[in-house]
């Protein structure tokens, strides 16, 4: 294995500055954030897990209702799965609440109820990855462990003016080699969520505020006024649109959902049926088509009740809701995991995915 050069005197007492100054003013300005009252390696976890691609404040209420339910890990591993959907209903990429199970579950019976403390040992755990071990490991137990995330890679892009340039496993080395040499001993998790912060409320992708921060004396790209060069953009790929027909199917004053597939995207989310139109379609005779699909029956297609835009990571879906009428008196579902007629009152109860939620509040709140 090739050894890691030595640092020099100049680079030793740079990383000092650094540390120094970015400490100082996380202490003076850091945001008042729930899970930054606790060392608890619980919270910090389901935190980190919350905050993957999602914004700090959708994150607060969400981590908030969670800790009072679920306020320990062997309550989560003994909580049914339509709760903890219920819990996350509307943050997205349901694929981590259903890793942060498994994983709490492995704990419990495993491990005796306690995370491990180390990044290699916490990655082995199911939705675990580099940089969530790293902060579970460096917040809550005060290891040295070097954290990479969006925010942090964009401050050491500018903070030393190197970018991408397309080799990116090579750039994400030289990151992690910086973050490892510039974290101190004493309060690693602390500089982690420094160096967080900083990216998340000063050295911002777009206009950056450099006249308040921290480390502009320390940085390259400031000192060499090219900040706006760092990092270097890749060229945005157009999210791809997908137009969805979705029916509200009333009977007796109640109104028909279905489980999807528990092992299939959003997989145990209850639903609206409908699906994607196709080539040639109208919105209507998409809606009517899986329905026949569906629910084996046929529909009138009344009125469109609303539109519903929502961007996924790679796709953008408008959601057109028809309420619907029955033209069968028998319906027999298939492809889902069950079904139900649900009266309004009791509709709030089941984990829908975003959009849906929405059609949700249409109906309940109207
Ligand atoms: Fe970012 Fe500007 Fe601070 Fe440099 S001086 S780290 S570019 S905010």
């Amino acid at each position: 294995m090739p050894q890691k050069k030595k640092s020099s005197q100049a680079t030793l007492k740079y990383n000092q500055d650094i540390r120094r100054k970015l400490l100082a003013w996380y202490d003076k300005t850091k945001r008042d954030l729930p899970w930054r009252n606790t060392k608890d390696p619980y919270s910090i976890w389901v935190s980190e897990t919350m905050l993957q691609q999602t914004q700090v404040k959708t994150v607060i209420p969400y981590y908030e209702r969670w800790i009072k339910v679920l306020p320990a890990i062997d309550k989560l591993a003994n909580a049914p799965e339509q709760e903890i959907l219920k819990l996350w209903e509307g943050l997205g990429y349901y694929s981590r609440v259903k890793n942060l199970k498994k994983s709490a579950q492995i704990v419990h019976k495993e491990m005796n109820g306690k995370l491990p403390q180390t990044v290699k040992a916490l990655q082995n755990l199911p939705g675990i990855g580099r940089y969530t071990a790293g902060a579970i490991s460096s917040i809550a137990f005060g290891l040295k462990s070097p954290v990479l995330d969006g925010n942090v890679k964009r401050v050491f892009s500018r903070l030393f003016c190197i970018n991408d340039n397309g080799a990116t496993s090579s750039f994400e080395s030289r990151l992690l080699e910086i973050a490892e040499d510039l974290l101190p001993v004493r309060r690693p998790g602390d500089f982690n969520q420094a160096l967080m912060e900083l990216g998340a409320t000063v050295c911002t992708p777009k206009s950056p505020t450099c006249q308040q921060c921290p480390v502009r004396t320390t940085c390259q790209a400031f000192l060499k006024d090219c900040v706006n060069k760092f990092p270097s953009t890749k060229k945005q790929i157009c999210a791809k649109k997908i137009e969805v027909s979705a029916g509200i199917i009333t009977k007796n004053k109640r109104v028909y959902i279905q489980q999807r597939a528990k092992n299939g995207l959003m997989g145990g989310l209850w639903e609206f049926p409908g699906g994607k139109r196709e080539i040639g379609e109208s919105l209507e005779e998409c809606l009517k088509r899986e329905i026949k699909e569906e629910l084996r029956a046929n529909i009138d297609v009344s009125e469109r009740v609303m539109t519903i835009k929502h961007t996924y990571t790679n796709f953008r879906v408008i959601l057109h809701v028809f309420s619907c009428k029955l033209q069968d008196k028998r319906i027999r579902p298939k492809g889902c995991e069950q079904w139900k007629w649900v009266s309004l009152s009791n509709l709030k109860k089941y984990p829908f995915p975003a959009a849906n939620v929405k059609i949700v509040k249409y109906l309940t709140e109207k």
